[in-house]
């Protein structure tokens, strides 16, 4: 077996040890004498995996009590509509525009109501976050919408938005469990789980209780209420149920870990290995305002559209793998979540130093 260095947005490497687990757990899971994929979502065995699940995710979240924990489909584009259904009572919100996510979100909301973009970076292809302190948020607006991280663009809010009194929404698909964060700031926190977690074809929306209500637009559909699923406790239907088990495993990877403070340190130190080298090289360049790097997608360009082709092409020979940036930045993006090991960011520096010395 030879496993690579695989620098995906997403879907995204996930740790090894959990694999293996689920690779031993295949055929027969903890005696039940089937896989979890076989498995009647409303038996026994099921009812503890994503009981398990959520009360491991509560625990190294610090959720508090008033918030709820659903797991749904759809991807986080699903939740671009289901936000808006389920809060614009105003039929109005504000949206922060800084990036295609959040871009997406925003153009989606229009269909409902009336989105207001208060803010954006659009203006330097979105590579910074602009200044959030003291925007001119709509006094009736239902929320303020924000991409935490910026997985094309590689930038992070280091810092919330003044919200003004209104409900914070965020998605957070590309920075979920990189770090602590402080969930009773945010009315919904939601995520596709497919970078940072697990599979793709799971979301996990943190909604604050008092959000979930039978007053949506009209029209909504049953599957689209957070109220359908936040009483069914995520079993309405059947739920992404592999998923969910693969998820409740990277949960108890991280607790054994040492928990989000330790992702924190361990993604700091990973991503200053790269940014350090990026800061000095004559050849690579980040293409981020520094204050505003993500410690989870590192974009850079050499400037020279063959030079990128080429470095992208002998990297990979070389076992560092989907390492081409997005289409709208151009170069190279390294997308360096939880798993990838800080091995992984130290070899994939020093073959950025040789190709470096060779062209
Ligand atoms: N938000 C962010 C920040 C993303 O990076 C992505 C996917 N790459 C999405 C939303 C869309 O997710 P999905 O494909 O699950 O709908």
């Amino acid at each position: 077996m030879s496993r690579v260095y695989n620098f995906s947005a997403g879907p995204a490497v996930l740790p090894e040890e959990v694999l293996q687990q689920a690779a031993d757990e295949m055929l027969d899971y903890q005696g039940s004498g089937m896989s979890v994929m076989e498995m009647s979502h409303r038996s026994k065995v099921y009812d503890s995996i994503i009981k398990t699940a959520e009360a491991d995710l509560r625990e190294l979240m610090n959720i508090p009590d008033n918030y709820k924990v659903l797991f749904l489909q759809g991807g986080a584009s699903q939740q671009f509509a289901m936000i808006p259904m389920n809060l614009m009572k105003n039929k109005k919100a504000a949206y922060i525009v800084t990036g295609q996510w959040a871009k997406k979100a925003f153009q989606e909301a229009q269909i409902y109501g009336e989105a207001v973009k208060v803010a954006s970076s659009e203006d330097e292809t979105f590579s910074y976050i602009p200044d959030c302190s003291d925007l001119d948020i709509p006094e009736d607006a239902d929320y303020v919408y924000i991409c935490e991280n910026n997985t094309i663009y590689g930038t992070k809010y280091r810092t919330l938005p003044n919200a003004k009194g209104h409900i914070l929404v965020a998605d957070v698909s590309s920075c979920f469990l990189s770090e602590p964060v402080d969930v009773s700031k945010y009315g919904i926190i939601y995520g596709g789980v497919q970078k940072n977690i697990g599979p793709a074809g799971v979301v996990i929306v943190i909604i604050r209780e008092d959000l979930i209500t039978e007053d949506t637009l009209p029209g909504t559909p049953t599957m689209l209420k957070y109220k359908t699923h936040a009483d069914a406790e995520s079993l309405y239907n059947t739920p992404p149920a592999y998923g969910i088990y693969i998820c409740g495993k990277v949960f108890q990877w991280i607790k054994n870990m040492g928990g989000l403070e330790v992702m924190k340190q361990r993604n700091e130190e990973k991503a200053k290995i790269l940014y350090d080298f990026l800061d000095e090289s004559k050849m690579f360049q980040g293409t981020v305002r520094k204050e505003d790097r993500s410690l989870m997608n590192v974009p850079f360009v050499t400037g020279d559209k063959d030079l990128d082709a080429k470095f992208v092409k002998e990297a990979e020979a070389a076992g560092f793998v989907n390492l081409k940036g997005h289409r709208t930045v151009g170069g190279m993006r390294a997308s360096i979540y939880n798993a990838m090991p800080r091995e992984g960011v130290e070899k994939l520096v020093a073959f950025m130093k040789k190709f470096e010395e060779e062209n």
